[in-house]
């Protein structure tokens, strides 16, 4: 089964040190690869850049760098990528990115599919591209078949691969399978898989990215009056989802791991008895 971890560049020391001890908890897993987010929530490219080149140099982690279209020029792709492919960086997660200004993009690359084309003309094989979908659908996108036909165009451009956007619903996820089945979209779609830890901090991504927390979820994430319970019953809902996911035919799992290894080792225990040998969320 496909396992593969998300984390993002740490903007400080104090978010660098909590992500060394992070990884080095979460290396034990043997992840098929460990993705680093781009730009996203403030974050600077050279910290994309060295967390990439860290995984690889002090951890022995299969690196997948994100990039996307937010950055000002074309020279700064083909530089970032000239360097990744030096140290073996063999395979991206290429998205638009959030836009700063949901209306001003000034950059050379408008929509994903721009940017997996460009890669994928200029590097050929040389990358595997991934490229990200969404079960509840994007933000922008008020039509199901209108996003598919996007998706659709990312993967005629170069995509070998999707990863979804966080979702509670299993059935989101099948129903997008099935979509993708009759629009003939064969690519793996790996479900992505948000840990819970924490309401607020999950009310406030999701309402950001399209994510819906059911009604009832949220009032039992409510209810709890300690962390520690949240945490548990977190655990052991995401578990079962993923069970479901795997079982309905889920090629494997990507989890958003928000740089704490804890949340995404208590489901992993859970889950993969296998794995669980290996580590103790602790
Ligand atoms: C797995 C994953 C990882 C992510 N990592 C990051 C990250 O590292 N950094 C970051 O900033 N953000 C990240 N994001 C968030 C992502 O950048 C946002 O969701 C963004 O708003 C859309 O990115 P996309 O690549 O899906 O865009 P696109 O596929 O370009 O789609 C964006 C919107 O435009 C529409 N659209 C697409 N193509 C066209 C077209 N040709 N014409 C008109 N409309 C079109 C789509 O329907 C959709 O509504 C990630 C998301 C996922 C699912």
């Amino acid at each position: 089964m496909h396992l593969s971890l998300e984390i993002f560049p740490p903007r400080d020391d104090a978010q660098q040190t909590r992500l060394n001890h992070c990884l080095q908890r979460l290396a034990l897993l043997q992840p098929d690869y460990v993705s680093v987010t781009f730009g996203a929530g403030g974050s600077t490219l050279d910290r994309t850049r060295a967390t990439v080149l860290a995984l690889r140099q002090q951890y022995g982690l299969t690196a997948v760098p994100h990039i996307s279209c937010m950055v000002e020029s074309a020279d700064c792709i083909d530089r970032m990528l000239d360097e990744y492919l030096q140290h073996g960086i063999k395979r991206l997660v290429v998205l638009r990115g959030d836009r700063p200004d949901e209306h001003v993009h000034h950059g050379p690359f408008q929509y994903a599919e721009d940017l997996v084309r460009y890669v994928q003309q200029r590097y050929g094989e040389r990358f595997a591209l991934e490229v990200g979908c969404y079960p509840e659908l994007h933000p922008e996108s008020t039509c199901v078949n209108t996003e598919l036909k996007y998706l659709q165009r990312k993967i005629d451009a170069g995509a070998c691969a999707a990863i979804t956007q966080y979702f509670f619903n299993a059935d989101a996820y099948f129903q997008l399978l099935d979509d993708c089945a009759r629009a003939g979209i064969d690519v793996p779609i790996t479900p992505g898989i948000m840990p819970i830890t924490n309401y607020h901090q999950l009310a406030r991504f999701s309402s950001m990215c399209g994510a819906e927390i059911p009604r009832w979820l949220g009032k039992r994430l409510q209810g709890f009056e300690d962390l520690q319970s949240l945490r548990e019953f977190g655990a052991e809902f995401v578990c079962r989802l993923c069970e479901r996911l795997l079982l309905g035919g889920a090629p494997g799992l990507h989890f958003y791991t928000l740089n704490r290894a804890s949340a995404t080792l208590d489901i992993i225990n859970q889950l993969l008895p296998d794995r669980r040998r290996l580590v103790h969320s602790g």
